[in-house]
């Protein structure tokens, strides 16, 4: 008999205590539970596969800090490398030899880049990335799919979905209509609407961004030819290509979507994993493009914190680790169990949903489906989510708390986490 009741006493008080100090109560939106309703749970500690509560309740974590926790949280051997580093101090704000070490690193996996520079975050990798876009190609607009998420720069925040969207307008007040009236907009997957907007705007348009498998608008996988033929058009159109691996990058495969479809774009971010679960992320490519970046050349870009002796250390022994024989094997194993799983509990009891996964990345939809982009997507039963997220997560099973986020699984999930998972998600479901 699993529990169905967890205490959130301490949970509740420090939610209630931080409505007044944070927007929210929180450092980032999702967190809240908006979108599935109920109270957040406030942590205390992750190890491994696993999450703890300020009240003491232990969880399966498939949120894995959206991300970065690819080999299982505070891994023994990334702690005792930060344990290393932090003798030497936090932060050199000069180079260091571990900026080396890591982009070696990365030139070395991801085949778009030759050179690759250090941010702080997914948002500033796609902001920077952008600039150097528009000033390599002299042109000023972009192509981005409704229902991708490129972090909170304003010119990528374009109401996703309806007529609306290729009109670029703001997603959010604050941003002037002038930062995004470059922005245009097609649905993902559609390589017809791509080819109308290059129609439209011949020789305006830098380039094409998206996250090559969608993650934030639930998992997405491109249809067979779409990321081939994006990287025809933009060729076609003198337009650059470039793939948001912020998610995917060091997860779906080591070298990221574009090593796993063998298609090239010119320019990559990154974010998350190469982290370890501290703040980086990484913009690169080409080299005759990387090249413009100051000081080397005219696009400025730079940062306090780039390059942090700390985050640089986690990532390097987080790639470490990735790099052992036999983890995209076991991560795309251990999570194929568990998205069939969830999708043969959902069609015996009755929920119509659809949903998939690829390597450590998966996704599940209330609704028939296809889905093929965020319309799609928009069709799946929000209400019956949520109270499917609650219901996990009151039976010890920490899931994103959104029908539009993708889910990810760790090297330190075991099988007997996944059965569990699913044996929670029968029971859940039988009583949705
Ligand atoms: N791009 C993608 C594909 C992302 O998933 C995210 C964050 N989820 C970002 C960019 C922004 O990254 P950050 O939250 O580190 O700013």
């Amino acid at each position: 008999m699993v529990n169905t009741t967890i205490k959130t006493t301490k949970s509740q008080e420090i939610f209630a205590a931080a409505q007044n100090l944070m927007p929210g109560g929180v450092s980032s939106p999702v967190r809240a539970f908006k979108s599935v309703g109920g109270q957040p749970i406030v942590f205390d500690r992750v190890n491994g596969a696993y999450i703890w509560d300020v009240d003491g309740n232990q969880y399966i974590d498939y949120v894995g800090t959206w991300g970065p926790a690819i080999c299982g949280h505070a891994h023994p051997e990334v702690i005792a490398a930060l344990h290393q580093a932090l003798e030497k101090g936090t932060s050199f704000g000069a180079p260091s030899l571990l900026e080396n070490v890591l982009a070696e690193m990365v030139i070395d996996a991801v085949p778009s880049i030759e050179m690759v520079r250090f941010v702080n975050s997914g948002t500033e990798a796609c902001m920077a990335v952008l600039r150097l876009m528009r000033a390599f190609t002299g042109r000023d607009k972009l192509i981005k799919f409704e229902g991708c998420y490129h972090g909170h720069a304003d010119m990528f925040l374009v109401k996703a979905g309806s007529g609306v969207a290729t009109l670029g307008l703001p997603d959010s007040p604050g941003v002037p209509k002038s930062a995004t009236s470059n922005t245009l907009n097609a649905p993902f997957n559609d390589l017809e609407a791509v080819k109308a907007l290059f129609e439209e705007n011949r020789d305006q348009i830098a380039g094409v961004i998206l996250e090559p498998i969608v993650g934030n608008a639930g998992f997405i996988p491109p249809d067979a030819g779409f990321l081939e033929g994006l990287r025809e058009l933009t060729q076609e159109h003198g337009a650059l290509l470039v793939f948001d691996e912020v998610m995917t990058g060091f997860r779906i495969a080591y070298g990221g979507v574009q090593e796993k479809f063998g298609v090239t774009p010119d320019l990559t971010t990154l974010g998350k994993v190469i982290g370890g679960g501290l703040p980086v992320g990484a913009y690169g490519g080409r080299r005759d493009i990387m090249s413009m970046v100051a000081p080397n050349g005219p696009v400025y870009q730079a940062g306090t914190l780039s390059g942090n002796p700390l985050a640089m250390t986690a990532g390097i022994k987080t790639l470490e680790l990735l790099q052992k024989p036999g983890t995209y094997d076991y991560l795309d194993s251990i999570t194929k169990k568990l998205a069939d799983g969830l999708l043969q509990v959902a069609k015996e009891t009755g929920h119509p949903a659809c949903g998939g996964q690829i390597s450590g990345m998966f996704g599940l939809f209330f609704t028939n489906g296809p889905v093929h982009n965020y319309e799609d997507a928009k069709k799946s039963d929000t209400s019956k989510f949520g109270r499917f997220h609650r219901g996990m997560l009151e039976r010890g099973i920490y899931l994103a708390p959104s029908q539009f986020e993708a889910g990810f699984t760790s090297i330190a999930h075991t099988e007997e986490d996944i059965e569990q998972t699913l044996k929670v998600a029968r029971d859940v479901m039988s009583n949705l």
